[in-house]
């Protein structure tokens, strides 16, 4: 039985780098819909068209589209038996729709974790992907509005999750390697 995960944090908290690395380790998919989106833009796909400008905005694309590609992703052989969630769900709203996507299978999500960051961290970090990667979405201006995006309606989530008794929270400061064993170790009561 493999772990159904997902993952918290704000922008730059090293989620993407992390979520791959504990996926390996664990033998699910990391689903994330930054990613999916990204994807469709590049390839000029008509979701891509729909998504380009707000993406490049910091906003979050509508919940219905986004939903909706997460169910037709779970749906998917790979993703059966478990999944690591990178950048979903992001909003109470999205909370709720991924219960609903998870019912029919009659086991909902096992563990959520967070990976805590310093604000001032993340501005760095971002700043510096910026250079390296050259988002379309890491211009100063966009950073500050993900962020606040992120503090409005993401950060709540996390209390729905520790409501229901789901919530890890692991320092997501340090070495990459570091921060890894330590989302392994907070894992560990999910792992078989
Ligand atoms: P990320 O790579 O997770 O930072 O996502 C990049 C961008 O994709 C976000 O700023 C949003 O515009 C969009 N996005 C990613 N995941 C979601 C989601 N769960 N809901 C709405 N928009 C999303």
């Amino acid at each position: 039985m493999s772990a159904r995960l997902v993952l918290l944090g704000p922008p730059g908290a090293g989620k993407g780098t992390q979520a791959v690395r504990l996926a390996e380790r664990l033998g699910v998919p990391a689903i994330s819909t930054g990613d999916i989106f990204r994807s469709n833009i590049k390839n000029g796909t008509e979701l891509g068209r729909r998504v380009q400008d707000i993406t490049a905005s910091g906003a979050l694309v509508p919940d219905e589209l986004t939903n909706e590609l997460v169910r037709d992703r779970l749906a998917q052989a790979d993703a059966v038996d478990g999944f690591l969630l990178d950048g979903y769900p992001r909003n109470v709203a999205q909370v709720a729709a991924l219960d609903e996507i998870l019912a029919v299978t009659g086991r909902g999500i096992d563990l959520a974790i967070e990976l805590t960051v310093d604000p001032q961290v993340v501005i760095e970090r971002l700043t510096n992907r910026a250079q390296i990667e050259g988002r379309a979405d890491d211009t100063e201006d966009v950073i500050r509005h993900r962020l606040g995006v992120y503090a409005e309606q993401t950060a709540p989530i996390s209390q729905v999750y520790a409501a229901r008794g789901l919530l890890v929270q692991v320092d997501g400061l340090g070495e990459v390697d570091d921060v890894t064993a330590r989302l392994l170790a907070a894992l560990s009561p999910v792992l078989p």
